[in-house]
């Protein structure tokens, strides 16, 4: 079956078709700039990209012509809407509603609506998307994959901020955990990798991107991740702050004349790995070849990205009494081999061990400690597509 992964912003929509039964990516695209005026990017498997100027003043054009540009006849890859089986939409927040993926009926909108106020941005967008593809393709199932479910096995000692518990009760406040699809895809991957199943081993994913955060996945199963609330916490990121005093917050807003609202846009945006580098980049390549030719705040920035990874690292390991396997993954874990030694620095006092001709790859699936290591360390790609396709299938068939 062919399955339509659809990952909705408020501006944008990505996409990709991909056959279920190969897992081979038919096509994937962009399109940017809806309520603006419209571009559309479209690459067919083994083609050039497209990029094409169409009007899309909602998301409903866009998706209208995703479909066109999949149906095309000249650089379609399927002949018609029945070719397509199911849509995958991913979607960011669950609250505490949502264990797992979901089939999409009227009850599932109506819980992701009631939990919009924690996550304004991407709620009512990923909403807008499953609006859009229901009225352009009605009889197509469709499936919701939440980024926050895998996370809601963390037990309450880990999930409860020391804040009163009225706010708990009354809001929902409490951490959620974010990049669930991806640190369960690697963690299950892992275990293959390892050959032992995913129950009976620990293991701490490090999904290094732009938006950044690790978790501790005991016997299969999320006991604790960076993220909280919202994805702020945790990690030092491209452009997020990460974990700070939040009486920063008085302090900075007082002397800059911010209010609460242009703190909280400092913190996710102007922050970070960027803020630490006096503005030089959010991009790892960047701040890497900077501080490779003496540029100091880009040194720190990434020293201080990496002694936070090293930090949760260390506290993963006491949360679930030792760990097997540390995997890094996403733009920056997949890629960066600079971060990933300097992290490993940390962990000699767990008989972490480097190989370093293993560390110098870019992208694939490899292990990086040395066979004598105590805890093995590898790099496995993420692919939230295919998780989301993957858990399309399994509750449609
Ligand atoms: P993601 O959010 O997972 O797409 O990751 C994007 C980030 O990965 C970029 O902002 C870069 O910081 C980082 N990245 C991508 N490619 C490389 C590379 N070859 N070397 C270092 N960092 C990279």
């Amino acid at each position: 079956m062919n399955v339509l992964v659809i990952n909705c912003g408020s501006s944008s929509l990505k996409f990709q078709l991909i056959n279920s039964e190969t897992e081979g990516v038919l096509a994937k695209g962009l399109c940017e700039r809806i309520g603006i005026d419209g571009v559309l990017t479209y690459t067919p498997a083994g083609e050039e990209k497209e990029k094409s100027n169409l009007a899309m003043p909602t998301h409903t054009e866009a998706i209208q012509f995703v479909i066109d540009a999949l149906t095309n006849e000249k650089t379609g890859v399927v002949k018609s809407l029945d070719e397509i089986g199911a849509v995958g939409h991913r979607v960011v927040h669950g609250g505490e509603a949502f264990t797992k993926s979901v089939v999409i009926t009227e009850e599932v909108i109506k819980a992701i609506e009631d939990n919009n106020d924690l996550a304004p941005l991407h709620n009512p967008a990923n909403i807008i998307g499953i609006r859009a593809c229901e009225t352009l393709m009605p009889k197509t199932p469709m499936v919701a994959v939440f980024d926050t479910a895998f996370h809601q096995t963390m037990p309450a000692k880990a999930y409860m901020y020391g804040l009163p518990y009225e706010y708990y009760e009354k809001y929902g406040v409490r951490r959620y955990g974010f990049h669930g699809t991806s640190h369960s895809f690697v963690s299950k991957r892992v275990a293959e990798l390892v050959g032992k199943p995913v129950d009976q081993i620990k293991t701490i994913v490090c999904h290094l991107g732009n938006g950044a955060s690790v978790s501790a996945v005991e016997y299969g199963k999320s006991v604790d991740t960076s993220m909280g609330l919202t994805p702020l916490e945790g990690l030092v990121m491209g452009t997020r702050s990460g974990d700070i005093d939040p009486a920063i917050l008085e302090y900075i807003g007082r002397k800059e004349g911010l209010d609460l609202e242009g703190c909280i846009s400092m913190l996710n945006k102007k922050s970070g790995v960027f803020g630490l580098s006096g503005n030089l980049s959010s991009d790892f390549r960047d701040l890497d070849d900077a501080a490779a030719s003496g540029n100091d705040k880009a040194k720190t920035a990434v020293d201080v990205f990496c002694y936070r990874v090293a930090k949760y690292i260390g506290s993963y390991v006491a949360a679930m009494n030792g760990v097997d396997v540390i995997a890094f993954t996403a733009g920056i874990g997949e890629n960066d081999a600079h971060v990933r030694k300097t992290v490993m620095g940390y962990l000699g006092y767990l008989g972490v061990n480097l190989d370093a001709v293993a560390n110098d790859s870019h992208g694939e699936e490899v292990t990086i400690s040395t066979p004598d290591s105590k805890v093995k360390v590898m790099v496995v790609p993420t692919n939230e597509e295919l998780a989301i396709c993957r858990d399309t299938v399994a509750l449609i068939k």
